[in-house]
């Protein structure tokens, strides 16, 4: 059987003893990823089931849901399409943006 490789588990005592690599330390909030967009998911309510897989798949955590139903927060949605990839339906179109 193979043996099961040693992990080491790196410790920093602060920020100061991280390696040098991009990363914020404020908050996203300022950042609109949604002014990045081409393209953009709309739901189509009426084939909805409610299941919660786009909010869950979401990466810019953009879909919350209002009422039992998702709704999808313009200004941070990057149009990245995976919510209209997971889901079951395929109620979530991705259409282009108007300029
Ligand atoms: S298109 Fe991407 S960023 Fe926008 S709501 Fe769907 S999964 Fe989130
Ligand atoms: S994944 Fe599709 S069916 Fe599920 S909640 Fe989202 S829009 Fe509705």
């Amino acid at each position: 059987m193979k043996k099961k490789k040693q992990a080491q588990k790196i410790v920093f005592k602060s920020e100061r003893d991280f390696p040098l690599m991009p990363m914020s330390t404020g908050t996203m909030l300022h950042n609109k990823t949604g002014a990045w967009r081409n393209i953009k998911p709309v739901i189509d309510l009426d084939n909805c089931i409610q299941c919660g897989i786009c909010w869950k798949f979401c990466p810019d955590v953009s879909i919350f849901v209002e009422d039992e139903w998702p709704v999808v927060d313009y200004d941070y949605c990057k149009g990245c399409g995976i919510c209209a990839e997971e889901c079951p339906t395929k109620c979530i179109a991705m259409v282009e943006e108007e300029k």
